[in-house]
């Protein structure tokens, strides 16, 4: 909690409601680059392994929060993150973790889902899996460790919102 209550300015929290098993923190960023920067800020608290869930429609900012998540694991740099829109799932290996970014756009049925071996990648120790799409499976919902919510508020505007578990 405390790294992401330090953020610049530029991303205060808006708001922060503790519930009884998990705690959610509401961020407003307004550039590209503020979105990365909370990714690096929020890479912090993220321990391997886990299951991160990036829910928003199209254009919201989820492969662009993963630049930055990545980035902070040594895992890969911010450029060379693209969306996996075709490809599904990219692998960036950093010296102490591995960061797969998943992308479930046109993943429809459970079979083609299980087709990516997903299951051999969730659980594994070094493993942080980062997800758009994933609430399509309700499987995901359940099982996922970290939730962050983009919305599109003004063309560079984005509210976040993370949900974290802290039992
Ligand atoms: P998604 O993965 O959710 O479909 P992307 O991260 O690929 O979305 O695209 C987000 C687009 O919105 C990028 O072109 C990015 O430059 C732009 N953008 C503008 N303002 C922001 C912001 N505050 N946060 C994130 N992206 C922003
Ligand atoms: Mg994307």
């Amino acid at each position: 909690m405390q790294a992401l209550r330090r953020l610049p300015s530029t991303a205060e929290p808006a708001a922060f409601l503790r519930y009884s098993r998990t705690v959610t923190q509401e961020f407003s960023t307004h550039s590209a680059e503020e979105t990365i920067e909370l990714g690096r800020q929020l890479a912090r608290r993220l321990k391997p392994p886990s299951l991160v869930l990036l829910r928003g429609d199209l254009g919201a900012g989820k492969t662009t929060m993963a630049k930055g998540i990545a980035e902070a694991f040594d895992a890969a740099a911010q450029d060379d993150v693209t969306s996996p829109t075709f490809t599904l799932i990219h692998e960036y290996r950093g010296p102490q973790v591995s960061v797969y970014h998943v992308d479930l756009y046109r993943v429809d049925t459970p079979r083609e889902l299980e087709t990516l071996g997903l299951d051999d990648l969730i659980g594994q120790e070094r493993n942080l899996l980062l997800v758009e799409w994933g609430e399509k499976f309700p499987r995901f919902l359940r099982e996922r460790d970290v939730e962050i919510a983009f919305q599109r508020t003004g063309p560079d505007d984005r509210r976040i919102t993370i949900t974290t578990a802290t039992d």
